[in-house]
């Protein structure tokens, strides 16, 4: 597993992006938490959660022009003549440290234009799109003037088994019918919210990788029907939360195709790798805000005539989270670099080991953090509940731990096969 030349030392442009971005966050985004679940609050008392200021309040646009102003705008696109034509130029291990910095704060990732599932739509539009349905997508994606939805996940089928999804396209003439019951399409409640990237089944005969097709969707087609919001342990987010979306008889023109018909499966595994590793980046970025929390408190609150920095438990509990976040980061680098020399594929072993690994690693900081906060730490007075969510749902959006292992035990099996052993 040891590449000749790794080289992990950040460019000189990473850390004049990196402090221009912590200045950002210290400085803007995180005073702004507060005033956005305000905002977020009224809005949903004034006009429900179906209202825009629900989805996107005023601070939101405030924190965005910000972000442009400081040229920390689209950070997020890498990779061979896409990073220097819609981006900012940066290789995967370039943003890495940058990705981690926003995942501080939950504003940050849409403040900066670079959150999920945006991100991987506008790299797909990048990567596949035609120069038509570039203009009409991406053009507006990148400038922040819209935002879109992935649908994949359907409510009937183990969808992290993707050959199972089985929403329908079928050719009529012309056009497509496009049919299906998807479910956690991120985004999909915000009236900002207008394109769907939809993947259904165009040639149920075929071999099974190649039988699914992406096509680009239009929210306000006729036939397409958010009809519910789904909570996160309970909370429901605003950024367009995450829907339940059915399409039925949703008539398309077949130039509505995204990539090659039957290429579906290709394109999303494409989409999943650089969206997985911004996941993980954030996680990090997630965990050490949980740490920095967990040693304020620790220093600050004093138990049974001491400080809960000098109880051994939680000295162990700050030693422990210190060592994880190191680990998870260095195999998060290790994954991006490889991406940027092999290409997402030659780093699909990796990919999966992180997405693995670092949620759990999260999940448990956070958890930790909580603990040594007492009852405050479950509360809406500090970020860990909402840390603790997003980090746990990590473990299974995009693929749950269970499947990633799967892929890295058989690769690791693979080797030994014929054997003997
Ligand atoms: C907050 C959030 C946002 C999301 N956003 C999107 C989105 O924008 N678009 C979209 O299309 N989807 C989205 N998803 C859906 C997500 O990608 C799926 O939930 C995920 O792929 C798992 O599919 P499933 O829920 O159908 O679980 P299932 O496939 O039913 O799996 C259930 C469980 O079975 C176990 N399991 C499955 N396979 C194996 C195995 N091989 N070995 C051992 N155990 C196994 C795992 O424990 C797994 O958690 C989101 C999910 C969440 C929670």
């Amino acid at each position: 597993m040891t590449e000749p030349n790794m080289e992990f030392a950040p460019s000189a442009r990473t850390l004049e992006l990196a402090a221009k971005l912590s200045g950002f966050l210290e400085e803007k985004v995180v005073p702004a938490e507060g005033v956005y679940e305000e905002q977020v609050a009224a809005a949903a008392a004034e006009g429900g959660q179906e209202c825009e200021e629900f989805h996107y309040p005023p601070v939101m646009a405030g924190l965005q022009a910000e972000a442009r102003r400081r040229g920390l705008w689209n950070l997020f696109l890498t990779g061979e003549g896409i990073a220097d034509r819609w981006g900012a130029g940066l290789t995967n291990l370039e943003y890495a440290p940058l990705a981690e910095i926003s995942g501080r704060s939950h504003l940050a990732p849409e403040a900066l234009n670079c959150s999920a599932p945006d991100t991987g739509n506008m790299e797909l539009l990048a990567h596949f799109g035609t120069a038509e349905q570039q203009e009409q997508w991406l053009g507006p994606l990148l400038d922040g003037q819209m935002r879109s939805c992935f649908g994949m996940t359907e409510p009937d089928v183990a969808s992290s088994d993707a050959r199972n999804i089985q929403s329908r396209i079928d050719v009529e003439g012309d056009e497509l019918v496009l049919n299906g019951r998807k479910w956690w399409s991120t985004g999909a409640l915000s009236p900002r919210c207008r394109l769907a990237i939809f993947m259904g089944k165009s040639d149920p005969g075929a071999p099974p990788y190649v039988q699914q097709t992406m096509v680009l969707v239009p929210m306000d087609a006729p036939g397409v029907t958010v009809v519910r919001p789904l909570s996160v342990f309970g909370y429901l987010h605003g950024q367009g939360g995450h829907a339940e979306v059915h399409f039925e008889d949703v008539r398309l023109p077949t130039s509505s195709i995204l990539g090659d018909r039957g290429a579906g499966f290709a394109m999303a595994q494409a989409r999943l790798g650089p969206g997985r590793i911004h996941h993980c980046m954030r996680a990090i970025g997630m965990a050490e805000r949980a740490l920095e929390l967990m040693c304020k408190r620790a220093l600050a609150r004093v138990a049974f005539g001491k400080s809960l920095a000098e109880q051994g438990v939680i000295q162990d509990w700050i030693a422990r989270s210190r060592v994880e976040i190191e680990q998870a980061r260095l195999l998060v680098h290790k994954t991006a670099w490889l991406m940027d020399t092999v290409g997402t594929r030659g780093a699909r072993v990796e990919i999966s080991a992180i997405k693995a690994a670092v949620p759990s690693m999260a999940a448990q900081v956070v958890d930790r953090a909580i603990q040594v906060h007492g009852a405050a730490g479950v509360s809406q007075d500090t970020a860990l509940a909402g840390l603790y969510a997003a980090a746990r749902m990590l473990r299974i959006a995009d693929g749950p731990d269970e499947v990633h292992y799967m892929a890295i035990a058989r690769r690791e099996l693979r080797k030994w096969v014929g054997d003997g052993g």
